[in-house]
């Protein structure tokens, strides 16, 4: 039985490691942190527990899909509960509007507020299901090892017929004249790392899991997802270690033999590196291993870090629903400063996310746990000092929205930026969510699964396909691990 370390328990790990093992292999997972999950992991205080990460559980399917293989409906393993409203934006003026689940409201609310819209709203579901059937049924599973994989006069033709090729915020406005609709169809390429007008109206399929398959939580918190990753990894044999770094690759002959850690060397046939890609090159291989040189990375689009705020509040949240995202402040300028000329933020936009409106478990009873998230450009100078007047203003933002103080109630605070992504994982310049899906960054033309200068040296997660999010690393995992087992059985 072929034996393969994987490094890392994130999404990508822990998808790659069952896959491994349920396919023969003898696996064993190294993670530097003392619990699995990675950017996924929990904190916990005065009885608030806090997701570290993700908040939005979309693409349900990709879930489904991923627990069947090992012979689970996600029903078997945690509780899911759509959220209706999915969310609420805050837009300039402080009016707010909730976004209902289910396609008829929400073609009635596009109609509502652009007459017409409620036409053109069946339309863009309507080619945007097919782009995301596409990318389900096919092109997210596709390793990327080639360009030949991506050349497919179909598709081309039917991005074409669609009219996709073009930006997602040039797609979104031939749909609706009204600026927040269309704001509101393109918002979800937010979460692949790059702006609406950087991003392909490919892309669209976000939008489409976002409006007709709909936000739903997992009771519990974000993390059941991990946990029952773990539990069915455990079950396919797989061993884990954790609190255990990896400082290096062992190369030897050109083949990967094995990890180093501080408590000694792990040898194995394989490894596969569910760390940041660029940590494992840069930090864990030598010079003459690495695939990509400094130049390479600098010219790479990270996506954005963040400034994270962790809060624990005693009592409730007035009016305040589980997803809020403010964009009250002028979004262009705001995404000037994420992408086009780095620096703090003057007016920020952010998402405030309360679980415990849904869920009491997060926080001790009658209290609130909320989560704020405000992006920051990757490569941004940390500063304490920046980080609290940050707070201050969208503090000040949401007591306006609740109407009520907020501040005086908090019991727990936590802020999280550039430095601990940097410490935690490693992080390029402090990304948030690995490399954006940008055109040139998409498919054959990101950093590969399998390493082209290391043999037995397999790579997974947000840095590399499909791309940055819970789903997407969950494929990359399974992807990376189906060619590492080809690779094993000699094929
Ligand atoms: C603030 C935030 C909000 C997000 N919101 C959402 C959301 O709402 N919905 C969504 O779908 N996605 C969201 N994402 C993105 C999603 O969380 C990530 O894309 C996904 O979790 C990445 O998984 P991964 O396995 O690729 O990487 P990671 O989770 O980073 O896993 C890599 C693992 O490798 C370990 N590791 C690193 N270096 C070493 C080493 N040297 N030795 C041993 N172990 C090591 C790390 O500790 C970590 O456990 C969010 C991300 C962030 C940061």
């Amino acid at each position: 039985m072929s034996e393969v370390i994987v490094v890392g328990a994130g999404f990508a790990g822990l998808a790659a490691a069952a896959h491994l093992a349920a396919g023969g292999a003898k696996v064993r997972v190294v993670e530097r942190h003392e619990q699995p999950g990675g950017r996924a992991r929990t904190w916990s205080k005065d009885g608030f527990m806090f997701d570290l990460g993700p908040s939005w559980y979309w693409m349900p399917d990709v879930f489904e899909r991923y627990f069947e293989r090992f012979g689970y409906r996600v029903d078997e393993l945690y509780e899911l509960r759509r959220l209706d409203p999915s969310y609420r934006v805050v837009w300039p003026g402080g009016d707010a509007w909730d976004i209902p689940a289910g396609l008829d409201a929400l073609r009635e609310l596009f109609e509502h507020h652009e007459p017409g819209a409620g036409e053109a709203f069946d339309e863009f579901i309507d080619q945007t299901s097919y782009i995301y059937r596409e990318a389900f049924d096919d092109y997210l599973f596709r390793p990327s090892l080639s360009f030949f994989e991506f050349v497919d006069p179909r598709l081309v033709t039917e991005l074409f017929r669609l009219k996709m090729v073009r930006s997602m915020s040039n797609y979104a406005r031939s749909f609706f004249e009204h600026p927040r609709l269309a704001r509101l169809v393109e918002w979800p390429v937010l979460f692949l790392g790059a702006s609406a007008e950087k991003t392909s109206a490919m892309y669209s399929l976000m939008s489409y899991a976002d409006m007709a398959l709909g936000t739903w939580y997992p009771m519990g918190g974000m993390h059941r997802i991990i946990e029952a990753m773990v539990r069915v990894a455990e079950e396919q044999g797989v061993q884990f270690e954790f609190g255990r770094p990896v400082n290096q690759i062992v190369v030897e002959g050109g083949r990967a033999r094995g990890v180093r850690t501080p408590e000694g060397t792990l040898r194995a046939d394989a490894v596969l590196a569910s760390a940041d890609y660029h940590h494992v090159e840069r930090d864990l291989l030598a010079a003459e291993h690495r695939q990509f040189g400094d130049k390479y990375w600098s010219k790479r689009t990270m996506s954005p870090s963040s400034l994270l705020f962790y809060l624990g509040l005693g009592g409730d949240l007035g009016e305040l629903g589980h997803h809020t995202l403010f964009f009250d402040e002028d979004l262009d300028r705001h995404m000037d400063a994420v992408y086009e000329r780095p620096r703090w933020p003057d007016a920020p936009l952010f998402y405030a996310c309360a679980p415990s409106v849904t869920d009491p478990s997060v926080a001790p009873e009658g209290d609130s746990n909320l989560f704020l998230l405000i992006p920051l450009a990757a490569g941004l100078s940390d500063s304490e000092t920046m980080r609290e007047r940050l707070y201050h203003q969208v503090m000040q933002r949401l007591e306006d929205h609740v109407g009520q103080p907020l501040r005086e109630r908090v019991v727990v605070k936590r802020s999280y930026a550039m430095e601990d992504f940097e410490q935690d994982y490693g992080a390029f310049k402090g990304n948030a969510y690995g490399m954006a899906n940008t055109l040139r960054q998409t498919g054959p033309l990101k950093p590969p699964l399998r390493s082209k200068t290391v043999g037995g040296l397999y790579f997974a997660g947000q840095l590399t396909v499909p791309g940055p999010g819970m789903p997407p690393s969950l494929i990359s995992g399974e992807l990376s691990a189906k060619v590492l087992l080809d690779e094993l059985r000699g094929r």
